[in-house]
C-alpha cells in the first residue's frame, strides 16, 4: 500500500519563492540564485513528505510560476509572439508567457482559474499551427534529483485531454484537431519517464466535469496510446474536484493501472466504485482534504481505507490527499498567534502528509498509533466549542420568513422613489470604492495593528485621507462619492475581523497565482455581528459633503468564497449566517442616514460548481442570500452590488434575481463584449458597465470612454446607464486615478449634453 500527495505547496513556510521570484523579476537576483532556491524548496518539500512516512514523492507539481505553463514550455507550445526557436525554453521566454513584456509590447499569456479554486494557471493557446514535441529535461532531470536524495519519485503531468479542454482556441483552431500530435508528444514524455519510476500521475481533473461526448471519445483514444507508451512504470489518473459521476465508466474503461478519486469532494462516489473497481486496478483514496484546513476525521477514513481493502488487496490501495496540497497552507505549526485551542483543529499541508502517513500505518497494522487519540480528542473539543454553535445564531436563521428575501416594492417604483429623492443627472458617475493605498495609510494600518499608533490617532489619520478623498471626488465632479475604503486591507478581512466566528493565521499563505499569494480568513463558528463595523466611517465621510455617500460592503458570497469555510455546516447554512450578519450592517447604514449601500459580490461567479446539475441550487442559494443581506431597507434607500468579471451570460437571470437597484460589472478589458448578454436578457435594473481598466497605470481618454458609453447605449437605455470604473482603485496611484476619473466624467459630461 502506497501513501502518497497529489502535489505540495510550492512557496515556502515563509514564501521563500515569493521573494525569490520578485527579486529575479526586479533584476536583483540573478538566475542560479532562483534555481537555487527553487530546487531548495524542492528538496525540502520533498523531505518533509518521505519524514512523514509517504512512499512517493510528486515531481513536477513544483513549479517557478505554474505547472500548466510548464506543460507548455515542456511541450514546446509557445505562442509565436514569443519568438522562441526551439531548445530549452528559458526563463526570459517562460516568464514572459507568464507576465508579458511589456518594453516589448508582448502580452502575456491569459490566466484563469484552475476549475473551482482560487489559482490561476497559464491558459494555453492552441493556433491551427501549433506543433508539440517534447522540449528540455526539466523534469527528467527532476526525477533523478529525487532518486539521488532516496526518494521514489512519481512524476505529474497534466493529463492531455484535461490540457486540450483548458487551452484557448486561436486563430479559428478547434482544438481537437490537434489531439493527436499532443497525445504523441506525451508518449515521448511518457516513454522518457518509463523505467525511472513505479508510477506516473496523470491529472485530468476535467473528468469531474461535465463531458462532450468529443472528449469522452478523446480519452479512449488518448489513453490506449500513452499506455503502449508505459512498458514498466505504471500509469495512475488522477481526478479530483468533484465525483466522477457519469464519467465513472469512461474512466474504468481506460487502459491504466491506478486511479485516484476525491473522497473529500464525492465521499458519496465510493461504494460504486468499489462495486465496479477491476480487479487489476489500483485504487487511490483521496481521503486528505486538499483544499481546507481541518483535521481529517481519521477514524472516518480509515474505515473507507478498511472497506476498500476488503474489496480488493490492500497492495492495490493507496492513500492519499484529496486533490493537490496546492491548495492549502503550509505549516500550522507556524502559527503561533492562533488561539491554542482552534489550532488544535487543523492540519495545514504538512500535517496533513501525517494523517496520510498515519491512515496507512493504522491500516497495515491494525495498530492505532498516538496521531488516532490526538485526532479523536481535537474533533471532539472542536464540536463542543462555545463559538461552533451559537444558540442565538441558530434560533435566528430559523426565523427567518420569506419576506426577509423581497424589498417592499418591485424596482420600477424604487427607481422612481429614489429617482425624486437622489436628485442624480443622467449617466450618474461614481466609483467603486476603493482609492490609492498609499504608502502612508498602509503604515498607519500597521502601527495600529502593531499598538504603535493609539486608536484616536489611528481614527483622525483616516478620517484625513477620507477627507482627501471626497474633497478629490468633488473636484472631479463625480456624483455619488465612496469615502475610499482607507481602513481596510481587504475586502474580507476587514470584515471577517469585526465578525465572530472567524479566525485569522500569520502565515497561512496559499498561491494564487505567480508569485501571489492570499491569507484567506478562516470560519471555524457560527458567523454574527457583535457591533456595527462601518458606520461611523461612512457618517463621517457623508458629513463632508452633501453628494450621496454609498455605504461600502462585502456580500455574503464573496465573504465565504474568499474564506476557508468549516466543514462541519453546509455551505449554504453559513452563507446565510454571514448574510443576517451584514442585513444588519445594512440596516444599521440605513438609520444612520447613508442613502446608498453597495455589497460587493465580487466572487458571485466563481463559486459556481463545476457540474452544471450543481450549478443552479448553487445560484438559488447564492442569490437568495444577497437578497437576504439587502432586501430589509425602504424603497428610498438605493442598493448597488458590483461584479468584478464580465462573462455574464450563463448567469444573467441570476444577476437579475438578486433585484439591486444598480450594478457595476467589469467590461472595459472586453470592450464591453459583455453587453451582447444584456441584448439577449432583458436586464431590468441599472448599469454601470466599467469604461476602463484598473490593472494598469494606462490613463483612458475622453473619447475612447465616450466611445464605449455609446456601445453601452446600443443596449442599455439612457435612464439606466451609470458610468464608472471596472474595479476598485486601490491598486492605482493618485496621479493616474485624477486623470483617468477626470476624462471619465467629462465624457459623462459629453453624453448628457447630447441628450438635452
Ligand atoms: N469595493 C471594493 C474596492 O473598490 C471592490 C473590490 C473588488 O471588487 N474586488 O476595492
Ligand atoms: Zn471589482
Amino acid at each position: 500500500m502506497h501513501a502518497h500527495v497529489l502535489g505540495f505547496p510550492r512557496m515556502g513556510a515563509n514564501r521563500e519563492l515569493k521573494w525569490a521570484l520578485e527579486q529575479f523579476w526586479r533584476g536583483e537576483i540573478g538566475e542560479t540564485e532562483l534555481v537555487a532556491t527553487a530546487d531548495g524548496l524542492r528538496d525540502r518539500h520533498w523531505a518533509i513528505q518521505a519524514d512523514a512516512g509517504l512512499d512517493l514523492v510528486p515531481v513536477g507539481d513544483f513549479s517557478l510560476y505554474d505547472h500548466v505553463l510548464d506543460t507548455v514550455a515542456m511541450l514546446g507550445a509557445v505562442p509565436p509572439r514569443f519568438g522562441w526557436s526551439g531548445g530549452e525554453i528559458d526563463l526570459t521566454t517562460y516568464f514572459n508567457m507568464a507576465r508579458g513584456n511589456a518594453e516589448k509590447g508582448i502580452p502575456a499569456m491569459e490566466m484563469t482559474k484552475w476549475f473551482d479554486t482560487n489559482y490561476h494557471y497559464i491558459v494555453p493557446e492552441l493556433a491551427p499551427d501549433t506543433t508539440f514535441a517534447k522540449t528540455g529535461s526539466r523534469l527528467f532531470d527532476a526525477v533523478e534529483s529525487a532518486r539521488k536524495l532516496g526518494h521514489s519519485p512519481k512524476p505529474v503531468l497534466v493529463g492531455p485531454i484535461t490540457f486540450l479542454m483548458l487551452a484557448k482556441e486561436t486563430g479559428g483552431c478547434n482544438r481537437w484537431a490537434h489531439l493527436d500530435g499532443l497525445v504523441e508528444a506525451y508518449c515521448r514524455i511518457i516513454a522518457e519517464l518509463d523505467g525511472t519510476c513505479t508510477w506516473i500521475q496523470l491529472d485530468e481533473p476535467i473528468l469531474c466535469t461535465d463531458l462532450s461526448e468529443e472528449a469522452k471519445r478523446a480519452f479512449g483514444a488518448a489513453y490506449s496510446r500513452l499506455r503502449a507508451a508505459a512498458v514498466s512504470s505504471r500509469l495512475l489518473l488522477a481526478t479530483y474536484f468533484g465525483t466522477l459521476g457519469d464519467n465513472l465508466d469512461l474512466a474504468l474503461s481506460l487502459p491504466v493501472n491506478g486511479m485516484h478519486v476525491d473522497l473529500v469532494r464525492g465521499p458519496g462516489q465510493l461504494g460504486e466504485i468499489l462495486d465496479k473497481l477491476p480487479s487489476h486496478l489500483t485504487l487511490s483514496l483521496g481521503l486528505v482534504d486538499g483544499r481546507n484546513v481541518w483535521k481529517t476525521e481519521l477514524e472516518t477514513a480509515l474505515r473507507k481505507v478498511n472497506a476498500a481493502c476488503q474489496r480488493t488487496k490492500p497492495a492495490q490501495i493507496m492513500i492519499g490527499s484529496s486533490c493537490s496540497l496546492l491548495h492549502s497552507p503550509m505549516d500550522v505549526e507556524g502559527e503561533t498567534a492562533l488561539d491554542p485551542e482552534l489550532k488544535q483543529w487543523m492540519a495545514f499541508a504538512v500535517q496533513k502528509c501525517a494523517e496520510i502517513a498515519v491512515l496507512k500505518q493504522a491500516s497495515s497494522t491494525g495498530d492505532k498509533p498516538d496521531l488516532f487519540i490526538e485526532n479523536k480528542a481535537s474533533l471532539l473539543a472542536r464540536g463542543a466549542h462555545r463559538d461552533v454553535r451559537d444558540a442565538r445564531v441558530r434560533e435566528r436563521a430559523v426565523a427567518v420568513t420569506p419576506d426577509m428575501y423581497d424589498r417592499a416594492s418591485p424596482f420600477a417604483e424604487r427607481a422612481a422613489v429614489q429617482r425624486g429623492l437622489l436628485d442624480l443627472p443622467l449617466f450618474p458617475t461614481t466609483t467603486i470604492g476603493s482609492y490609492p493605498q498609499t504608502a502612508e495609510i498602509r503604515k498607519q494600518r500597521l502601527q495600529f495593528k502593531k499598538g504603535e499608533m493609539s486608536e484616536a490617532d489611528y481614527v483622525k489619520a483616516m478620517q484625513g485621507h477620507i477627507a482627501e478623498v471626497v474633497a478629490r471626488q468633488e473636484a472631479l465632479g463625480l456624483d455619488v462619492l465612496v469615502h475610499g475604503e482607507p481602513e481596510r486591507n481587504d475586502m474580507v478581512e476587514y470584515f471577517g475581523q469585526q465578525l465572530n466566528g472567524f479566525c485569522f493565521t500569520q502565515n497561512g499563505w496559499v498561491q494564487s497565482y505567480g508569485s501571489r499569494c492570499v491569507k484567506p480568513p478562516i470560519i471555524y463558528g457560527d458567523v454574527s455581528r457583535p457591533e456595527k463595523m462601518t458606520v461611523d466611517w461612512a457618517l463621517y465621510a457623508q458629513s463632508l459633503t452633501d453628494k450621496p455617500m454609498k455605504g461600502m460592503l462585502t456580500g455574503p458570497v464573496t465573504i465565504l468564497c474568499w474564506s476557508f469555510v468549516r466543514n462541519d455546516l453546509s455551505r449554504d447554512i453559513v452563507c446565510r449566517q454571514i448574510a443576517l450578519a451584514m442585513r444588519d450592517e445594512v440596516l444599521d447604514l440605513e438609520s444612520a442616514g447613508i442613502k446608498i449601500i453597495q455589497i460587493d459580490e465580487a466572487a458571485l461567479r466563481e463559486g459556481m460548481p463545476i457540474r452544471k446539475a450543481d450549478q443552479a441550487t448553487y445560484l438559488r442559494w447564492a442569490v437568495d442570500c444577497f437578497r437576504l443581506t439587502a432586501a430589509g431597507v425602504r424603497d428610498e434607500t438605493q442598493i448597488h452590488s458590483h461584479m468584478c468579471y464580465s462573462e455574464f451570460n450563463a448567469i444573467m437571470g441570476a444577476i437579475a434575481e438578486m433585484d439591486a437597484d444598480v450594478i457595476s460589472i467589469e467590461a472595459s478589458r472586453s470592450n464591453m463584449e459583455l453587453l451582447d448578454a444584456f441584448n439577449q436578457y432583458d436586464y431590468p435594473a441599472e448599469i454601470g458597465p466599467g469604461v476602463y481598466d484598473i490593472h494598469s497605470p494606462r490613463v483612458p481618454d475622453e473619447e475612447e470612454i465616450y466611445s464605449l458609453l455609446h456601445k453601452a447605449l446600443a443596449v442599455i437605455p439612457a435612464e439606466r446607464l451609470w458610468v464608472n470604473p471596472d474595479c476598485g482603485l486601490k491598486t492605482r496611484a493618485w496621479p493616474e486615478t485624477i486623470a483617468s476619473l477626470g476624462n471619465m466624467v467629462r465624457a459623462a459630461e459629453r453624453l448628457r449634453r447630447e441628450r438635452a
